[in-house]
């Protein structure tokens, strides 16, 4: 087994980056309704960039299971200034499945995720690209610039989440970053690099490092339909993130099994001196139960915190492929049809 990996022969200046090319990885759940436009939207894109950076694109549309046309309506789509692939996963992986499944059929060397629901606008993708070649930034991530339409509870959940999750890491998790970015050729060998099962994307692009930039937007409304992030499932995603990216859980445990031992020593301690000075026996029963309740009720969490880590293990011993491709197709965009 290698202690370290050598990305840096990949490519890396911004020219011969240029030379290459960009892979849009858009990862679609029931997402009919509004894919035709999208892809116009992404074909208009491509149009660009190809004109002022030389930058040839391709579009990967990662069909995760969807139970609407979504497929046949992907499939249909025109390689119109863009080659099109489409990868049908066998069933219903999740969003980070979809996108491993994407950045696994990427060829052209930089990868852009962009979700396909209208909400990372196209017209956005320019400055990201600008970033890449012009400056050379090989993670260029992007950002809610405001929370303003969440509720309170919800910005203190996130805020807590990034709090702990961030707590004593080396390489920070940068608050609010989405999954719409651009990696850089080296970055995307990177990213392919890492073994695990349990992918939490936004962590592991900022835990690769080398050269990150943010970039502020607002996203747009979701084109149509609702999102298929409810609560349960962000809950769901925020302690995947957690226990894949952090052991500052168990820290904490630690840190409390300290806190409440040195509690009890010192109420130990206060009880003593009191029979000692007043000569009185303590009434306990109260005090008693409360004392059992809260150990009791702190070693069940403690013990959830254990087993989430403990199922994390297992999950990444079976080792089991992360999503099966049930179909794929791609169409190409023939170069010499191109522009005027
Ligand atoms: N998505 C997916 N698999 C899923 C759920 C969502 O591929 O199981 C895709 C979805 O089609 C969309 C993106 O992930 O392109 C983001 O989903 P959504 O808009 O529901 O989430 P939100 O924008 O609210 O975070
Ligand atoms: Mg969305």
């Amino acid at each position: 087994m290698t202690l370290g990996s050598d990305v840096s022969g990949m490519t890396t200046t911004a020219a011969s980056a240029a030379a290459k090319g960009l892979s849009i990885v858009v990862p679609v759940y029931n997402e009919a309704a509004g894919l035709a436009s999208l892809h116009q939207r992404i074909c208009d894109l491509a149009r660009t960039l190809r004109q002022r950076y030389r930058l040839s694109c391709e579009v990967v549309y990662v069909d995760d299971g969807s139970a609407d046309a979504t497929l046949s309506i992907a499939r249909g789509l025109p390689a119109d200034a863009i080659d099109v692939q489409v990868v049908s996963l066998s069933r219903n992986f999740g969003k980070e499945a979809a996108l491993m499944a994407g950045l696994d059929h990427a060829r052209l060397g930089a990868v852009m995720f962009m979700d396909g629901d209208g909400q990372h606008p196209p017209a956005l993708v320019e400055q990201l690209v600008r970033h890449w070649i012009d400056d050379g930034y090989d993670v260029v991530y992007t950002a809610k610039a405001h929370r303003d339409n969440e509720t309170f509870l919800r910005r203190l959940a996130v805020h807590g989440f990034y709090a702990l999750i961030n707590w004593g890491a080396r390489q920070k998790i940068p608050e609010d970053a989405g999954d719409f970015r651009l990696l850089s050729p080296r970055a995307v060998a990177a990213l392919r690099q890492l073994p695990e099962r349990n992918r939490f994307f936004k962590g592991l692009a900022s835990w690769i490092g080398f050269r990150q930039i943010r970039v502020d937007y607002e996203p747009a409304p979701r084109s149509h339909g609702v999102t298929t992030f409810n609560a349960a499932r962000l809950l769901g995603l925020s302690i995947e993130g957690l226990t894949s990216f952090s052991v500052a859980p168990l820290r904490f445990a630690s840190l409390l099994g300290v806190v409440l031992a040195g509690g009890a020593f010192l109420f130990g301690l206060s009880i003593l001196w009191e029979v000692w000075t007043t000569g009185k026996q303590v009434p306990g029963y109260p005090s008693l139960v409360v004392g059992l309740m809260t150990i009791g009720g702190v070693q069940l969490i403690m013990i959830g915190i254990v087993g989430e880590y403990i199922g994390k293990i297992l999950s990444e011993l079976k080792a089991r492929p992360i999503y099966f491709v049930a179909e794929h197709s791609e169409k190409h965009f023939e170069t010499d049809k191109a522009d005027d």
